[in-house]
């Protein structure tokens, strides 16, 4: 392609060279006037070409390139190569940015990038939710005027970014949200936010549960300890010896049964499946869970069977077993003498089998019912100490049954009695073959 200056040069040149030759045939007053005149129609040229290329750029369309001749057309392509580039870069940009958008969308924390007076450019839905930021009216708002927490705003405008912060209550009471500030670019701030509540809750969990074993095993401990000095440093009768045996023998047993128990947990809460699957013959295991009652009772209660279905169920029978046993022991240790206890194996209208044992003791108020799978709850802290109990069995069953796809269903009037059943789904029976 000719480049600019050889087309000047010749368009002038050629002008030249029409009005030397005018001039030479007509002379040199023509040949002026001739060369005033194209010089004229060239500028009228240049100039119209010039108020096209302005309107174009002025509604700029790339793809309605207006039509032009000569230089004029080597400027409009290279405008429209330009353009055709810049709208390129803006494509590519928006894809970035879409990419980057979609990418904090996708992150389970939320994301908040600040500019250096934190002031919002950006939240990711996470961060809208936990903060309560609104993309379309908090652009550009001081984050501390949307966030008004004292210890948020105060972490925000100190300079301890590189340790995050807990913090509940931001939006809602019961929420902990873990926040981090990090700096990044020139001056921009990205706020990083987690909600932990629910780890938080865990270990919380897991301080009360250490404080309470420690607590269960310090009383017998320094009831222990307190024998063996008696023993230790009085003199006494041959009798008041063998009393304190017992009594010492009787705290070591609760001890024993309080460990005995938290491995028991423990080893459920270490794998979720039962243990093993078998077929378990409920007619079977009936007569033995009577058995031991009655031996547990020493005859002290009414005790029957009332309802025996021959279906199977499937699970690890070990597990089962023990979660029947302790229902039934509950049943026993809670039932004044005298009470009645009915044991029961039935399919329910619904197709699903249901173990229950229903009692005549003092019942349970409402209240505790939800807390009672609880490790450690008790309602009755004296009954269930002076019978024995370790405060962890219904929390034993109902890990038993959870690994079971079953359900632990309590029903209990005060006065009256309760009624604990385990509810199986109807995949885990098998009718007799
Ligand atoms: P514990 O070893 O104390 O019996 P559990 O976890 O088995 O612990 O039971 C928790 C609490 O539930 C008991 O302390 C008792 O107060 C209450 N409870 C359980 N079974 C019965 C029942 N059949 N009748 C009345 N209260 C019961």
């Amino acid at each position: 392609m000719i480049g600019f200056w050889v087309r000047i040069v010749m368009h002038l040149g050629g002008i030249g060279l029409i009005a030397w030759v005018f001039g030479l045939i007509g002379g040199a007053r023509n040949g002026w006037i001739t060369a005033v005149l194209l010089l004229s129609g060239w500028v009228v040229y240049q100039l119209y070409y010039l108020q096209k290329t302005m309107g174009w750029l002025e509604h700029f369309q790339l793809d309605q390139v207006p039509h032009m001749s000569g230089t004029w057309e080597l400027l409009a392509a290279k405008i429209y190569r330009l353009a055709k580039s810049g709208e390129h870069q803006r494509q590519q940009l928006a894809e970035a940015l879409k990419d980057f958008r979609s990418a904090t969308e996708a992150m389970p924390d939320g994301v908040v990038t600040l500019d250096e007076d934190n002031q919002v450019i950006y939240a990711n839905e996470q961060a809208e939710e936990q903060l309560g930021i609104s993309n379309e009216n908090d652009a550009g708002r001081n984050l501390i005027n949307i966030v008004r927490h004292p210890d948020f705003v105060a972490y925000l405008n100190g300079t301890e970014w590189d340790k995050a912060i807990t913090l509940k209550g931001v939006r809602s009471s019961n929420r902990v949200l873990q926040i981090q500030l990090i700096p990044y670019g020139t001056r921009q701030r990205l706020l990083m936010t987690r909600d932990v509540t629910q780890l938080d809750r865990l270990e919380t969990t897991r301080r009360d549960f250490v404080a309470n074993v420690s607590h269960e095993l310090k009383t017998p401990l320094t009831v222990l300890s307190g024998f063996l000095e008696t023993l230790r440093d009085l003199p006494l009768s041959e009798d008041q010896r063998q009393q304190y045996l017992g009594l010492m023998h009787g705290q070591a047993r609760r001890m024993q049964n309080i460990v005995e128990d938290l491995l028991v947990l423990s080893k459920l809460e270490s794998t979720s499946a039962p243990s093993q699957e078998d077929e378990i013959d409920m007619r079977v295991v009936m007569p033995r869970l009577l058995a031991d009652a009655k031996g547990m009772s020493r005859d002290q209660h009414q005790i029957e069977a009332s309802q025996v279905s021959d279906v199977k169920v499937m699970g690890a029978e070990d597990e089962l077993v023990s979660a029947f046993s302790n229902l039934v022991s509950n049943a026993i240790r809670y039932t004044p003498v005298g009470g009645k206890i009915t044991l029961e194996w039935s399919i329910n209208p619904k197709g699903c089998g249901v173990f229950s044992v229903r009692d005549t003791g003092p019942g349970i108020e409402s209240q505790h019912l939800p807390r009672l799978t609880e490790r450690f709850y008790r309602v009755d802290r004296s009954r269930s100490r002076e019978t024995g109990g370790t405060g962890l069995g219904l929390a034993i069953v109902k890990h038993i049954t959870t690994r079971h796809q079953a359900q632990l269903v309590i029903d209990s009037e005060v006065g009256k009695g309760s009624c604990f059943s385990i509810v199986f789904p109807e995949k885990r029976l098998k009718p007799q073959s």
